[in-house]
């Protein structure tokens, strides 16, 4: 015997199952009706069998109990319509005398139970509750297929990132589904005015009508079927949201030729789900290449800014300044005073634009190293000697550390390396108030494991013995997100217009070029109104191929 279960115990998900009631009996409907809804159900009833087609098609149920000998549609006709809208609908058809010829009639158009009339509430409730049973494990299995057969669609998704492409996959998977010829992909790529993209290269263009679907459905994220103008022909449409985690990321538009029955919508809505998020993959790979390509092109412009300008200023700055160094010679004060300074001046141009024909080398791969053995505590008492006017100038107090015991010989290019700790040691001045310390030290170290931990940085440095020159200052520092930006040619941290210093935001840049040139690495650590330390780490042996 089946266990009896009170309607309080209903299945969340039974409880608010949608049931239709046909019987052109209306105490039969009434009695059906009543019974079913004292139960919890939500109830649609109808003496019209036609009338009952006509629900069918415009609401959702999931179980239709029909009587069978009903005039202008029989309850068999109706099942085998109802199968054709929802193949999974549960179907019991009521009847009093019935043939075996009619049950295997029923049968076949795919009824799910029977009950014989007349019968108990109980009766009823017992099928009903065991129909609807069965129809949520079939929709549940029918999931199931569905997320597998989506699962094995959407990958075709994961091929190509180029937008067109995808647009082209989109319509192909879709295609299968729904027999649609043609996609409309409206997409906000970027902020400025959303694409519209083809699926199909053919593709008649949208009228407005098509166009304002297209808007209205990506602004409002709310699906829409229509009939719709596609170049001569007038054709079902579906419009759908596109949109990953909550955000709107567009729309589509696609024809179909075979009905969007509710498995079939319910399909695609999934599909476009997994096909937004491969779109939006495509549509910010493509913003990135865009930016990218935007960046090389900017970068491009600041070598041949930088190509044009060191060559075409060198020749006549040379002439002035020979003239100027003659004058210099010859004039009484107090024009000999002027051209002093003058002669100054062209000589900061002149070291500007050595600067930037150093870079251009380095970014060519075009300098030469001529590489000495170089003892590291001669080469930074040169280099504090090339700025200790600088540091005087500003009274401030400039220290050279080193354990001269414990300080190596390296192997480098004497004037770059020299050229770079001078710039370094420039900046220090320059960004670190009147009366502050600048402090270069050196030390030499025989790196065992990879990273090389350096206060809180881990520099991947080869294993193997290095030598290590800082420049330390009590500056203003330099705020942690463009300690990595700086080394990049022109940037400054203040913009120009505010900016105290002067300066061109090349140097930096030439630092890391010549340095890297070596084989070594420069970092910084700093903090904002506590001061940085540059550090330079050169391989104590550079490498034959690097000698000219
Ligand atoms: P420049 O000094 O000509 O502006 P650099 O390439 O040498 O160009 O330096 C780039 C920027 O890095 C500087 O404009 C400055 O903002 C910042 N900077 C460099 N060195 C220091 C330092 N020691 N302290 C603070 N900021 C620094």
């Amino acid at each position: 015997m089946t266990e009896q279960q009170p309607a309080s115990r209903l299945d969340v998900r039974q409880s608010h199952a949608a049931i239709l009631v046909v019987d052109d009996d209306q105490a039969m409907c009434h009695y059906c009706t009543s019974a079913l809804r004292h139960l919890g159900y939500h109830v649609t009833a109808t003496t019209s069998s036609l009338a009952a087609l006509d629900y069918l098609r415009q609401q959702p149920f999931d179980l239709v109990l029909t009587d069978i000998k009903m005039p202008q549609l029989s309850g068999l006709d109706l099942t085998r319509h109802a199968r054709e809208i929802d193949p999974i609908l549960a179907i019991v058809i009521m009847s009093g005398q019935t043939s075996l010829e009619m049950l295997r009639e029923a049968v076949s158009n795919g009824i799910t139970s029977y009950l014989s009339k007349p019968f108990e509430v109980e009766e009823l409730r017992l099928t009903v509750t065991q129909v609807l049973h069965q129809r949520t494990m079939m929709r549940d299995k029918l999931r199931l297929e569905t997320v597998v057969h989506q699962l094995r669609l959407s990958s075709a998704f994961n091929y190509t990132l180029s937008l067109p492409e995808m647009c082209a996959e989109i319509l192909r998977v879709v295609q299968e589904e729904i027999s649609g010829r043609w996609a409309y992909f409206l997409l906000n790529v970027d902020d400025a005015a959303p694409r519209l993209l083809f699926g199909h290269p053919d593709q008649p263009p949208l009228d407005t009508a098509g166009w304002q679907l297209l808007q209205q459905t990506a602004l409002k994220q709310l699906p829409s079927r229509t009939r719709i103008q596609l170049g001569a022909e007038l054709c079902d449409g579906v419009c759908l949201p596109l949109s990953v985690g909550g955000q709107n990321i567009g729309s589509v538009l696609f024809n179909h030729t075979q009905p969007l029955t509710p498995a079939r919508a319910e399909s695609l809505t999934l599909l476009m789900k997994h096909a937004a998020a491969a779109l939006n993959n495509a549509r910010l790979f493509t913003q990135v290449q865009e930016a990218n390509s935007r960046l090389q092109e900017l970068d491009r412009l600041k070598s041949e800014f930088i190509a044009i300008t060191s060559h075409e200023l060198r020749t006549p700055l040379a002439i002035v300044l020979g003239y100027a160094m003659l004058l210099h010679d010859q004039a009484d004060p107090p024009a000999r005073e002027y051209l002093r300074r003058m002669l100054e001046s062209g000589h900061r141009l002149n070291a500007i634009i050595d600067d930037m024909t150093n870079l251009r080398q380095v970014e060519l791969r075009q300098t030469h190293l001529t590489i000495e053995e170089v003892d590291l505590a001669d080469l930074m008492q040169e280099c504090v000697t090339n700025v200790q006017s600088l540091a005087d100038g500003k009274r401030q107090t400039l220290n050279l550390k080193y354990d001269a015991s414990a300080l190596c010989r390296v192997h480098l290019d004497r004037d770059k390396i020299a050229l770079v700790l001078t710039s370094l040691l420039s900046n220090a001045i320059k960004f670190t108030p009147i009366g502050g310390d600048v402090t270069l030290q050196a030390w030499c170290e025989h790196v065992e494991t990879v990273p090389y931990a350096h206060g809180d940085q881990a520099i991947a440095l080869n294993p193997g013995a290095w030598a290590f020159i800082s420049v330390q200052d009590t500056g203003i520092g330099i705020p942690p997100g463009q300690q990595r930006r700086i080394f990049e040619r022109f940037y400054q941290v203040a913009d120009s217009l505010t900016r105290e210093n002067g300066g061109t935001g090349l140097g930096l840049a030439l630092v890391q070029g010549l340095v890297t040139v070596h084989n070594g690495h420069v970092w910084v650590t700093s903090q904002e109104g506590m001061g940085s330390t540059f550090t330079v780490a050169l391989p104590q042996n550079v490498p034959q191929s690097l000698m000219s």
